[in-house]
């Protein structure tokens, strides 16, 4: 299928995107890097009058370290992100997870503002946001604000961004000697959609761990976390984690499995997660 006709306009700002998003003619949208946009308008899933891209503003690419924290620019791309020595050094969880969105093809042109701000409930980036407790950058006609991950993932495709939004960055704390990451999803192919992802995150605290996050995709409307499991693996008691996941968890069947398989891989990555958290080998 093609699209339904549209007007394109290049931002050359992040102000000029704003004004362009306020247009009274319609809807608009903005355009990153296409991979989930055009697919949506091909198949006329969304039909906006207007095309905004943003791929020619610089400032919202890029990867920056500051005061113990990473900043991650709306407009880099997954490729960039996922060759980044910064991001290795500073944040293993993502390191860990960007070989497992989609295929190089589409991690050249996709951002990782883009995936944030589409928000699929199956997308690995989120869930690695909220496992990692980071904030989102949002710049609109009434000036700039940040927002928790907690905060930012409201529903399925729906996050706090307002029609007259722009995500202009991600601000991630940079990990420190005691942090631990942990990811594992399964997906029928390597690069297509999990049928159940996990991203975990925590600090070694002698034998154990604190703070730990367990945030699961694929498995709601939004990337969740496993709140029950979470304090139980804190405890150092995966048994009662496993256990904890019927409480934390209720998948619905989809196109991609039934709710009792989603289940049962929810257990299987836990292991598998935990081990990584606890520095075994998985
Ligand atoms: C075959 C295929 C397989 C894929 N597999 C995976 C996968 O396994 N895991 C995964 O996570 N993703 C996957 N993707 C999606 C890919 O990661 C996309 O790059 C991502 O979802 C969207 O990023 P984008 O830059 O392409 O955004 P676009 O497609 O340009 O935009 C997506 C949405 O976000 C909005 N938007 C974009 N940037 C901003 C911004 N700065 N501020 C506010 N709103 C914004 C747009 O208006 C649009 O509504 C796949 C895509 C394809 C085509």
């Amino acid at each position: 299928m093609k699209p339904a006709p549209f007007a394109y306009a290049k931002a050359k700002s992040i102000e000029h995107a704003i004004e362009l998003l306020g247009r009274p003619d319609g809807e608009a949208r903005l355009l990153a890097g296409g991979q989930s946009l055009i697919a949506a308008l091909n198949m006329r899933l969304s039909a906006p009058k207007l095309l905004i891209d943003l791929n020619g503003i610089g400032a919202l690419a890029g990867v920056a370290v500051l005061d113990g924290r990473v900043e991650i620019g709306a407009l880099t791309r997954h490729v960039e992100v996922e060759r980044s020595t910064d991001i290795l050094q500073h944040i293993p969880l993502i390191a860990l997870a960007l070989p497992h969105i989609g295929h190089p093809a589409i991690r050249n042109r996709g951002t990782l503002g883009g995936s944030i701000a589409f928000a699929d409930p199956a997308a690995e980036l989120p869930a690695c946001l909220l496992a990692l407790d980071g904030e989102v950058d949002i710049e609109g006609p009434k000036g700039k604000r940040t927002v928790k991950a907690d905060a930012f993932f409201k529903g399925l495709f729906e996050t706090a961004l307002g029609p007259q939004d722009v995500l202009t960055a991600i601000r991630i704390p940079a990990a420190v000697k005691d942090t631990r990451a942990g990811f594992a999803e399964f997906a029928r192919r390597h690069g297509d959609y999990a049928m159940v992802g996990l991203a975990g995150s925590a600090r070694a605290d002698g034998k154990g761990l604190a703070d730990v996050r367990l945030v699961y995709f694929g498995v709601g409307p939004t990337a969740m976390r496993a709140k029950k499991a979470e304090a139980a693996l804190a405890s150092s008691k995966l048994d009662e984690a496993l256990k904890a996941l019927a409480a934390d968890l209720s998948p619905s069947d989809d196109v991609l499995a039934t709710a009792a398989t989603k289940k049962h891989l929810a257990g299987v990555l836990l292991k598998r997660v935990a081990h990584q958290l606890m520095g075994a080998r998985p």
